[in-house]
C-alpha cells in the first residue's frame, strides 16, 4: 500500500514524523510538495523566500533520491493536487505536519474532508514545525499563554520528545508525474547577499554553531556588528532544520550560551501558540490600543525613507539596508527599526510587517506579525509604552560604529560615537557626509506617539 507525505514548512528527512509514520505503515511512500497557488498569489511568496525555497526543494529531492525515493512537485490548488495524486497512486493515507496559521488550518480541514470523501485518511502530525505543539501548554484560564515567562517555565519543564534519525530507505511507486524542480536562478528580485537553503546547509550551520558559536551567545547576541547569532531562522522557517532537534542538541551542548539560545527557540514556539490560538492577530491588533496611526502624504514619505534606509538615524538605516541586501536582519536591528516605524514615526505596524515579509527570508506569519505587535505595543509586551531610542541603541549595541560603517558607507569615515548622531557635527564637517537629516526629532516622535496612543 501507498502513503503520500505532503511537505509544507518541514522540508527535511531528519526528525520528520510524517515521513517516519508513512514509512512504518505503508510499503511505498510518495513525498509531495505542492506549489500552492493560493500562497503564490497571496503576495506572501516573496522573491527571497522563493529563491531559498528552490534550494530547499532541490536539497530535499536529493536527500530522498539518496534513499531511493524522490520528490514529486505539483502546482495548483493544494487540496486538489493531493487528491489527484492519491487517485493516481491509489494511496490509502496522507501524512502531513500540522500548520499554525488560519490558512493552514483551513487547508487541513478541506483536505481531511476531501480525502474522507475518497475513503482515504489524513494524519496530521504536530511538533514538526515547532519544538512544542501550539496548544500543548495552556494556563489555567485561557487557551494560550499571553505572557512569555510563564510559558518558558512550562515549556522548559516538558520532557524532551525523541528526535528521530532520517530513514535509510524510501520506496516509491512507479514514477508519478512530477513538474521540474523550481530553480533559484529563475527567481528575479532576490537580495544579492541571500543565504543558501537546504537541509544539508541547515545541518552544517547548526553543527558549526554548536561547535563554535553558541558558547558566547548570551554575551554577544545583541552586538550588531559582531553578527554572532546562529542565522538558523530561515532553516527553522522552511523546516530544513527541526526546532526540536536544535533544542535537543543545544541542551546537550550545555552552558549559559546554549541556555540563552534555547530560550530564543522558546520565543519562536511562544509566538506560534499565540497565532494558533488567535489567527486573526496576523492582521488585527492582539490588544487594541485604539491607535490613530499617522497616514497621509507626510507619513507616506517617511515610510518610503524608512524602507530605503534614509531616516537620518544611522543605526536604523544600517538595519534597513542589511534587510534589503541580505533578506535578513539582526534581531537587535529588527527591534530598533520596528520601534522606529511604529513608535517614533507612529505608523501602523502592519505597514512595517508587510515590508519585512516582502524581504525577510525567514519571513514568517507567527514570528513576524507577533514580534511586530510586541514592538508596537499592541501584542504581548508587558511594557507596551516603551520606545527604543535609536541613538542610545546605536551607542550601546554598535559602540564602535562598525555596523553603521558596514551598511551606511556614506558615514564610513565618521568614528563612533559621533557616527550615531551625525546631525550634531559642526556644519562644515556635516557637509562632508552625503547623508540625510533626521526625518523627525526624537522628542517630537515621542510626543506624537504618546498623544496618538492616549498616554498621559
Ligand atoms: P538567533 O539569535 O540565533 O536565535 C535562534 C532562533 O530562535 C532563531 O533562528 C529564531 O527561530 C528564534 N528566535 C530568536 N529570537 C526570536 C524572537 N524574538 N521571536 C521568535 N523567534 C525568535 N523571526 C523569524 O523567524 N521570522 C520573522 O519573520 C521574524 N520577524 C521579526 C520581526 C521583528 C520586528 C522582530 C523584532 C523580530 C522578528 N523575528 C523573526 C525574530 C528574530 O529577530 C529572528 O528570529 C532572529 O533575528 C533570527 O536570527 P538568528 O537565527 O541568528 O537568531
Amino acid at each position: 500500500n501507498v502513503a503520500v507525505v505532503l511537505y509544507t514548512s518541514d522540508l527535511r528527512v531528519h526528525d520528520h514524523s510524517p515521513l517516519r509514520a508513512a514509512l512504518s505503515s505503508c510499503d511505498q511512500v510518495v513525498p509531495l510538495f505542492v506549489r500552492d497557488r493560493a500562497i503564490e498569489e497571496s503576495g506572501f511568496s516573496a522573491p527571497n523566500r522563493r529563491a531559498f525555497l528552490a534550494d530547499c526543494l532541490a536539497g530535499l529531492d536529493c536527500a530522498l533520491r539518496e534513499r531511493g525515493g524522490r520528490l514529486v512537485i505539483r502546482s495548483g490548488d493544494a487540496v486538489g493536487e493531493v487528491v489527484a495524486l492519491v487517485r493516481e497512486t491509489d494511496a490509502d493515507e496522507v501524512h502531513m505536519a500540522a500548520g499554525v496559521s488560519g490558512y493552514a488550518h483551513a487547508r487541513e480541514e478541506a483536505l481531511r474532508t476531501a480525502l474522507e470523501a475518497e475513503g482515504r485518511r489524513l494524519y496530521v502530525h504536530d511538533m514538526v514545525v515547532t519544538a512544542v505543539a501550539p496548544g500543548a501548554l495552556r494556563p489555567a484560564a485561557s487557551d494560550h499563554f499571553a505572557v512569555f515567562t510563564p510559558y518558558l517555565r512550562r515549556w522548559s519543564e516538558l520532557p524532551p520528545r525523541t528526535v528521530t534519525a532520517a530513514p535509510r530507505v524510501i520506496r516509491v511507486p512507479e514514477s508519478p508525474r512530477s513538474e521540474p524542480l523550481p530553480e533559484r536562478s529563475a527567481v528575479t528580485g532576490v537580495s544579492p547577499g541571500l543565504a543558501r537553503g537546504g537541509e544539508r546547509e541547515g545541518r552544517r550551520l547548526l553543527g558549526a554553531w554548536l561547535r563554535e558559536g553558541v558558547d558566547r551567545y548570551h554575551e554577544v547576541h545583541d552586538d550588531l556588528a559582531g553578527d554572532a547569532t546562529s542565522r538558523l531562522s530561515p532553516h527553522l522557517h522552511f523546516g530544513t532544520l527541526s526546532a526540536a532537534e536544535a533544542v535537543h542538541r543545544a541542551r546537550a551542548a550545555g552552558g549559559a550560551g546554549a541556555e540563552a539560545f534555547v530560550r530564543q527557540l522558546c520565543w519562536r514556539d511562544f509566538h506560534y501558540q499565540v497565532l494558533a490560538a488567535r489567527p486573526e492577530s496576523a492582521t488585527r491588533d492582539y490588544r487594541t490600543r485604539r491607535d490613530s496611526w499617522r497616514t497621509g502624504p507626510g507619513a507616506r514619505e517617511e515610510i518610503e525613507a524608512w524602507k530605503e534606509g534614509r531616516t537620518g538615524y544611522p543605526v536604523v538605516d544600517a538595519a534597513m539596508r542589511q534587510l534589503r541586501h541580505e533578506g535578513w536582519m539582526h534581531n537587535r536591528g529588527r527591534l530598533l527599526a520596528a520601534s522606529f516605524l511604529a513608535k517614533t514615526l507612529y505608523v501602523d505596524w502592519r505597514i512595517g510587517a508587510r515590508h519585512f515579509l516582502d524581504l525577510l527570508v525567514d519571513g514568517d506569519l507567527a514570528n513576524n506579525q507577533m514580534n511586530w505587535q510586541w514592538v508596537a505595543g499592541t501584542g504581548t509586551d508587558t511594557r507596551p509604552g516603551r520606545v527604543l531610542n535609536p541613538v542610545r541603541q546605536g551607542l550601546r549595541y554598535d559602540p564602535e560604529g562598525a555596523y553603521v560603517h558596514r551598511w551606511v558607507p556614506e558615514l564610513a569615515g565618521l568614528p563612533a560615537p559621533r557616527v550615531h548622531e551625525p546631525w550634531r557635527l559642526p556644519e562644515a564637517e556635516r557637509a562632508r557626509y552625503d547623508y540625510p537629516e533626521p526625518l523627525v526629532e526624537l522628542a517630537d516622535g515621542l510626543a506624537r506617539f504618546r498623544q496618538g496612543r492616549g498616554i498621559e
